[in-house]
């Protein structure tokens, strides 16, 4: 019911309005004279944006926008640049370093023999206790003397500590072993493994969640001083790189301290903190980081629960229709069983919380649908965002499905460069089937993506735009750039706010050192921030750009 109101009062109203519509809103800042790529389909293009406060105020020709200024307006004159919506990485794991000697590979493949001539070396010139550790792949994984009992030979009082670049092993020496409290007789965790030979003992090779475990703990034996500095170092580094928005996943920094690492770097980006439930033996551990509050500052959110499902590639644990063509006794491994996950469903049904999670393999995808269609399908699932990461076992006939149940998928596009291993352990016909990605856009399943390993976003706009061995699979440039920023912060219920370069939107967006929808495939990974601003402000300036 409308309260009784006085004409007098009405005419006031009406001049309050009339007088405000009449008067220009000032912008405090204004980009003009570039190349803007909006992300939003109804104007691609614009030559120029006016910001006000945190928000975009409009966007146009430069003449409009400059007719959007004041006399304390700041002007930046574009020069012709390419802008985009600052890059939102969907995907990302934190890490800080370990202290110790850093073992240095000719590729993210070393032959075991290379890894065990640079232990020696390193033992050879280091004092006895020094942590020895590198990176290692597929190869390593495969050779059968890569365990503790070779690395105890080769160093016998330096602990040693060789982790997959997947981040779902680790092989361990005794002296390790000891560091990091492993008596060698620990049960499985839920969903992992101590591998064991023969006779029962641990051989030092760790898989899953045995190895997610030791992340967490390897990260709090970081001090404090080194995990805020490398923080520091990866804002600074992501804001370079026009990156505006990270989601982050809570393993190897644990939720709690993120966030308090986070508050004091302090943030200059929009950082999305996405619990990830570690396992003991009899469960799984689903209270931990669950009294965060959910936006503890302004730029930090605390949202989402993410599991793994299954495993890589790599180790031969994702779980697939058939055997592995370089390994027939096996065709890997689910970490959760079909009930385990209808369980995690049901869970994030009562919480209220969006659910990632990580499936490579075409038979965990098929499980972990028929767990959805159990608890609910379609009717319960579809306005719900559940989010599968990588993805790669989406296949053809599993498409349909994926899209009903309303699943965001979250891409990868530097993992395209694993063609040749999926070969191998597939077989060619497999592997045609596997690694969807544009396929699943025109098919109307929201695509976004996250780096989920290096840093820099051009590195994966050169994949996803030239994907490997299947140039159909391929996405535009444009594309690309709208799942990265726009499909991205739709993947965190974010994209009423940011995401694409509208009038009322957040601010965040990046000048670009070179136009990256026209130069050379091979010269986007030399891409760079000129200007980087996060809610209208600048977190990254290469002092290139005027501004007025
Ligand atoms: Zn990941």
């Amino acid at each position: 019911m409308m309260k009784k109101i006085s004409v007098p009062a009405l005419l006031v109203l009406f001049f309050a309005a009339f007088s405000s519509a009449a008067e220009q809103p000032r912008a405090d800042v204004i980009l003009v004279n570039g190349k803007i790529f909006t992300s939003s389909p109804a104007q691609p293009y614009v030559e120029a944006v006016a910001i006000k406060g945190e928000r975009i105020l409009a966007i146009g020709t430069s003449q409009q926008i400059g007719a959007l200024s004041g006399s304390q307006t700041k002007r930046i004159d574009l020069g012709g640049h390419v802008v985009i919506p600052g890059i939102n990485d969907a995907h990302h794991h934190l890490f800080s370093s370990l202290k110790g000697v850093e073992l240095h590979f000719n590729s993210e493949e070393p032959t075991w023999q290379e890894v065990t001539s640079a232990i020696a070396k390193t033992v050879s010139s280091t004092p006895k206790g020094t942590l020895v550790f590198g990176d290692t792949g597929a190869l390593v994984f495969e050779t059968k003397e890569a365990n503790r009992d070779s690395l105890d030979k080769l160093a016998p009082d330096h602990p040693v500590l060789l982790s997959g670049w997947t981040g779902h092993y680790y092989i361990v020496n005794s002296a390790e072993m000891q560091k990091l409290g492993l008596k060698g007789d620990e049960a499985n965790p839920l969903g992992g493994r101590y591998v064991r030979d023969a006779n029962g003992r641990f051989t030092g090779v760790t898989l899953e969640y045995a190895t997610f475990r030791l992340h967490r703990t390897l990260n709090s034996l970081v001090s404090e001083e080194d995990a805020l500095n490398d923080t520091r170092k990866f804002l600074s580094d992501a804001a370079r790189l026009g990156i505006t928005s990270v989601q982050n996943m809570s393993v190897p920094i644990g939720p709690e301290r993120l966030v308090s690492l986070l508050t004091k770097a302090p943030t200059l980006l929009r950082m999305r903190v996405i619990h990830f439930v570690l396992t003991d033996e009899h469960r799984r551990i689903t209270e931990e980081g669950s009294t965060l509050p959910h936006s503890p500052s302004p730029l930090v959110t605390v949202s989402g629960t993410k599991y793994i499902l299954d495993g890589t590639a790599i180790e031969r644990t994702c779980a697939m229709d058939h055997p592995y063509a370089d390994d027939p006794s096996t065709s890997g491994w689910m970490d959760f069983s079909e009930k385990d996950m209808e369980a995690i469903l049901r869970e994030a049904l009562q919480s209220n919380d969006q659910l990632l999670v990580h499936i490579v393999g075409d038979r965990s995808v098929k499980t972990f649908l028929d767990a959805m269609d159990a608890t609910g399908g379609k009717a319960i699932w579809s306005k719900r965002r559940v989010r599968i990461e990588h993805g790669e076992g989406i296949t053809p006939d599993l498409v349909g499905r994926v899209r009903d149940l309303g699943i965001v998928v979250v891409a990868n596009p530097v993992h395209f460069t694993l063609r040749d291993l999926f070969i191998r352990r597939f077989g060619p016909e497999t592997t045609q089937r596997l690694q969807p990605f544009r396929s699943l856009l025109d098919a109307e399943i929201p695509v976004a993506i996250g780096s989920d390993g290096p840093n820099n976003p051009y590195l994966n706009l050169m994949f996803a735009s030239n994907v490997p061995g299947r140039p159909q699979e391929s996405m535009t440039r444009e594309q690309a750039i709208v799942a990265y920023t726009l499909t991205s912060a739709y993947a965190e219920f974010a994209e009423k706010d940011k995401g694409s370069l509208e009038p009322g939107k957040l601010a965040d967006l990046a000048v670009l050192s070179q136009d990256i929808f026209h130069v050379e495939a091979q010269e986007l990974p030399n891409t760079e921030s000129l200007l980087t601003m996060v809610g209208g402000k600048i977190v990254y300036d290469a002092k290139k750009v005027s501004a007025q």
